[in-house]
């Protein structure tokens, strides 16, 4: 059988332990991966120091092996990949104007509208500065984006469209502490790895048209994006680190192996269309990206977890 040409990734945050919201994330990513025979890749996304610790990284992948993950070639570490990104920062530099700007967080925030994710929209200001003014910070570096529409049809959400001038502004890909920022590292990261298909969670999707323009700007053909269902405590809001008894130490704690964990979030995503309990490979035979639910989910403990 020829090899597949799909390679899938999986790229948490390790500032802390994991959560059930992560670990659905993974878990649909990583099915949609190997049920088209496909690679699958770990990245740890640790380009923040201060907020990532090794200690975390570790956990991580300890927390993923234990629940039935497996990855192909060597895990990436985004914090040792700097000069991967210095490069990558030049190439951009011929396609497109990039420029230091000296703007705080706290100034744009009280004046500039607001784009889909929330961050204010740059106006470009310090692109209009004269060479020769003074400055009493160093800046962090942006890329003047076009005034066109970027779209793309995602694989479980459909059609997407930003006009990136309009919509998101100049965006950073150094920050002033001379770390690179997440649009710029996700997009080396994913070309050079092979990624061909992103699938992560719908807070994500507003980013899509920004990491298309920078790989225009490489010359890297982009993946496919599969947005996927955020999943929500009972209060509605995004589950999070504070939620405890949805972390992944607590959850070990409790179930002495993964597939019930597993089943679930499998039953909430639509992977499976009753509650039961089963392992990642498993779900691999009935993964149907088309049954997946599109839209946030309320996550409801399955009755199989109240029992002892
Ligand atoms: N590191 C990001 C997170 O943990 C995910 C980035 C991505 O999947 O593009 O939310």
């Amino acid at each position: 059988m020829a090899e597949s040409a799909v390679t899938g990734r999986f790229a948490p945050t390790p500032s802390g332990r994991m959560h059930l919201g992560n670990i659905f994330a993974a878990m649909l990513a990583w099915l949609s991966a190997r049920s088209a025979g496909g690679r699958f890749v770990l990245r740890i996304e640790d380009l923040d120091l201060a907020r990532c610790s090794e200690a975390d990284s570790r956990a991580v992948i300890d927390d993923l092996l234990w629940l039935g993950f497996d990855f192909d070639g060597e895990v990436y570490y985004q914090s040792r990949r700097a000069e991967i990104y210095a490069d990558a920062l030049k190439k951009i530099s011929r396609k497109a104007d990039i420029y230091p700007c000296w703007c705080t967080r706290g100034s744009l925030a009280a004046t500039a509208p607001h784009g889909a994710d929330g961050h204010p929209i740059y106006d470009g200001r310090c692109r209009r500065l004269p060479p020769d003014a003074p400055h009493d910070r160093p800046p962090c570096l942006r890329v003047a984006v076009p005034d066109r529409v970027i779209s793309l049809t995602d694989r479980l959400q459909g059609g997407y469209r930003q006009n990136l001038a309009a919509e998101c502004g100049d965006f950073i890909l150094r920050r002033a502490d001379g770390l690179y920022a997440y649009q710029l590292a996700v997009v080396v990261d994913d070309a050079l790895s092979g990624v061909t298909e992103v699938v992560r969670g719908l807070d994500l999707l507003p980013s899509a048209p920004r990491q298309m323009f920078l790989y225009e700007c490489l010359g890297y053909p982009p993946p496919s994006y599969c947005h996927t269902p955020l999943l929500l405590g009972p209060d509605g809001k995004r589950l999070a680190k504070r939620d405890g008894a949805y972390d992944i130490g607590e959850l070990r704690k409790r179930f002495a192996s993964p597939e019930p964990i597993i089943g679930a979030l499998a039953y909430c995503a639509g992977v499976i269309d009753r509650p039961d309990e089963l392992s990642l490979s498993e779900l691999i035979p009935l993964f149907d990206i088309s049954a997946i639910k599109k839209d946030n989910i309320i996550f409801l403990p399955s009755p199989l977890w109240e029992q002892p």
